[in-house]
């Protein structure tokens, strides 16, 4: 047979998807989200019987993909606890208000629309070409913590997920100098609430793969108009080349955030390595003694 090369490729249809396959592969990745979300809630205590947990769905898909799973999670949990959605209307633009309360009234969860127009606010402070996320970010955070301690929430769910974690891991490592993430359960700074983060240990890739899958109705976080900061941009684009290159690195490190070694670490406030290999009790000297005699000594002329 002669091959003539400038003959076109015959068009061959794309193999449909074998569906008995893909189900089993769907209902695998459901099994997985609820067998991660589960794991992290006994494991950090997120969530005990009498909680009323406030879900902060934003519209998007990791929120969506967090209150599906503690929805199938509550139908058999150990604990009885109450799940209820707010959104917060930040009066963006062309926010879709119907989208939301149209979902939750399908899947007959209870919920609350608050609104407040932070988007105005955050137009008006924030100089022209500066990102506007941080500033929108924590007003929502007040938006939300105001409504929580108003209606006696005891928890605070938000929807970051395991690439969340180990993002601003490297963030604070490399802008902030200092070894920090977010953790999957925390106070916050006014002692008031407690948040907690049931998607900690999950993939994003599996929350894309989910919400995919369900057809959730995503509203996009860019309706504001406002850029991704450039550093967690920059950091994205690290992992994600990383991960390419050396598969499952990601996955590494998220699981080195749970196994920390404070003493081999150079914290001296979460090591005593003062009393380390200490000969007696007599105070040790500080910096300024140790260097008295160097501060004294000039630098010679230049
Ligand atoms: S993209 Fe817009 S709505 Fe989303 S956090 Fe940033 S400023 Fe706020």
């Amino acid at each position: 047979m002669t091959l003539v090369l400038n003959d076109p490729l015959p068009i061959r249809p794309a193999a449909p998807a074998d569906p008995r396959k893909q189900a089993h592969e769907r209902a695998k990745l459901a099994k997985r989200l609820r067998r991660q979300v589960g794991q992290a809630i006994a494991d950090y205590g997120m969530i005990e019987d009498g909680d009323k947990v406030m879900v902060c769905l934003s519209g998007g898909k990791d929120s969506y993909t967090m209150l599906d799973i503690l929805l199938q999670l509550q139908k058999k949990a150990p604990v009885r606890f109450e799940l209820v959605a707010v959104n917060l209307d930040q009066k963006q633009p062309g926010f879709p208000e119907h989208v939301l309360p149209e979902y939750l009234r399908s899947i007959g969860v209870p919920f609350t629309i608050l609104e407040q127009d932070t988007y105005s606010v955050v137009k008006r402070v924030v100089p022209e070409g500066k990102t506007l996320c941080s500033l929108c970010s924590r007003m929502r955070r007040g938006a939300l913590y105001t409504h929580a301690r108003e209606q006696g929430f005891t928890k605070i769910a938000l929807g970051h997920h395991r690439d969340d974690l180990v993002a601003t891991f490297f963030m604070n490592l490399f802008f902030h100098a200092k070894l920090a993430s977010m953790p999957p359960k925390l106070r916050s700074d006014d002692g008031e609430h407690v948040v907690i983060r049931p998607l900690a240990t999950c993939r994003e890739a599996d929350l894309v793969a989910y919400a995919d899958w369900k057809q959730f109705p995503i509203i996009p976080c860019t309706l504001c108009g406002s850029q991704e900061n450039l550093q967690r941009k920059q950091v994205g684009r690290m992992l994600a080349a990383w991960d390419r290159e050396f598969p499952g690195r990601v996955d590494t490190i998220a699981r080195a955030l749970a196994d920390v070694r404070p003493s081999q670490l150079a914290d001296t406030k979460l090591f005593d390595f003062l009393s380390l290999g200490r000969l007696g009790d007599a105070p040790l000297p500080d910096a300024h003694a140790w260097l008295a005699g160097d501060e004294a000594s000039p630098l010679p002329e230049f």
